[in-house]
């Protein structure tokens, strides 16, 4: 029986593993692979780290300096999550763990454009021609010639938030734009031009990615698709935990979802989508855990 079973192994789950680690609690850490922090080529609005640090290395510290704190890890999907009288249970296929709590750090997956290959979408990532979070990068695009994919409100709100970096964007319907009026004015307003789709052809082209529009190829130094997301909150909500419409988990202010026991932090709980926000809900979830689990054992044998 594990204190606690971390389903996880982003920044939210490697900080509450660090964490819980140093407050001499059992740790394991469920990890498939999938971290969105594995995709950014180099932050630069994570404090501590003049001139950037990319996603896998701040990743890599983390692991060690959970490795080093006695954190056990087990690379494999996790494919149920039950709440039981007096523990948890966790399988990943036929394997089974216990834990007395649990917390649930998965993330989000984006929704990447249509049709574009998947080598194409690495290399245009790597080189900050495809970029999926204007809050960590706008920066990096001022005064540069930007599209966004999407339409809506959503897509109407991330356009928005890019023309406080640059006067060139473009909102590129993913196939027929839907904006209603308020939306129109509102671009109209700011000067975002729009294209119709169906959007496809991606090429890179020199240091530009071209994009075919109905109105032929465009090219633009970074795109956006504002196309969504799917919260990884499948297993916490089949465990009876509660969920927004979006998918979020719902928590309170430790942490804690509905079930007794069972936590969430980082992607999976606010739409932020921070590396800073995913630590500070773990440091606050895996304190609130400690807490929880020295009422029962308050002095160290
Ligand atoms: C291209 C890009 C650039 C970004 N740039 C920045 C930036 O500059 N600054 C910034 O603050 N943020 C940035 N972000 C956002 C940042 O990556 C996320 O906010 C952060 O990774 C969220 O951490 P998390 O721990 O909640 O989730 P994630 O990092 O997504 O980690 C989720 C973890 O859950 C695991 N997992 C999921 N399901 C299961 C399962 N069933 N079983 C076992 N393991 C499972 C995954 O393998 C992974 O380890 C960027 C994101 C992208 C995509």
């Amino acid at each position: 029986m594990d204190d606690c079973i971390i389903i996880g192994a982003g920044p939210a789950g490697l900080t509450a593993a660090i964490y819980l680690a140093r407050y001499h609690l059992s740790v394991r850490l469920f990890d498939c692979g999938s971290s969105r922090a594995a995709l950014i080529p180099r932050t630069h609005n994570h404090a501590g780290y003049p001139g950037g640090i990319t996603g896998p290395d701040l990743l890599a510290r983390m692991r060690e300096q959970a490795a080093s704190f006695g954190v056990v890890s087990e690379m494999c999907r996790v494919t149920a999550l039950e709440p039981g009288e007096d523990a948890f249970r966790v399988a990943c296929d036929d394997r089974e763990w216990r834990a007395r709590t649990v917390l649930l750090a998965t993330g989000v997956v984006n929704h990447r454009p249509k049709g574009m290959a998947e080598t194409l979408h690495d290399e245009a990532l790597a080189h900050g021609m495809l970029r999926y979070c204007p809050i960590c990068d706008g920066y990096e695009v001022t005064d540069k010639r930007v599209g966004v994919i999407g339409t809506g409100d959503h897509g109407m709100r991330e356009a928005l938030f890019l023309r406080s970096y640059t006067a060139d964007v473009t909102l590129i319907a993913p196939e027929r734009h839907e904006l209603d009026a308020e939306c129109e004015a509102a671009l109209d307003k700011a000067g975002v031009a729009r294209v119709e789709g169906p959007c496809g052809d991606y090429a890179i082209a020199g240091h530009r990615l071209s994009v075919t529009t109905a109105q032929g190829p465009m090219t633009f130094d970074s795109v956006y698709p504002a196309l969504g997301s799917t919260i990884r909150s499948d297993l916490a909500i089949a465990a009876g935990a509660d969920a927004k419409d979006g998918g979020c988990l719902i928590v309170d202010d430790h942490m804690q979802t509905s079930v007794p026991g069972l936590f969430a932090a980082g992607d999976v709980v606010l739409g932020l989508d921070q590396i800073s926000n995913a630590m500070g809900q773990a440091g606050v979830a895996s304190t609130t855990i400690r807490n929880h689990l020295n009422e029962q054992t308050p002095l160290r044998r």
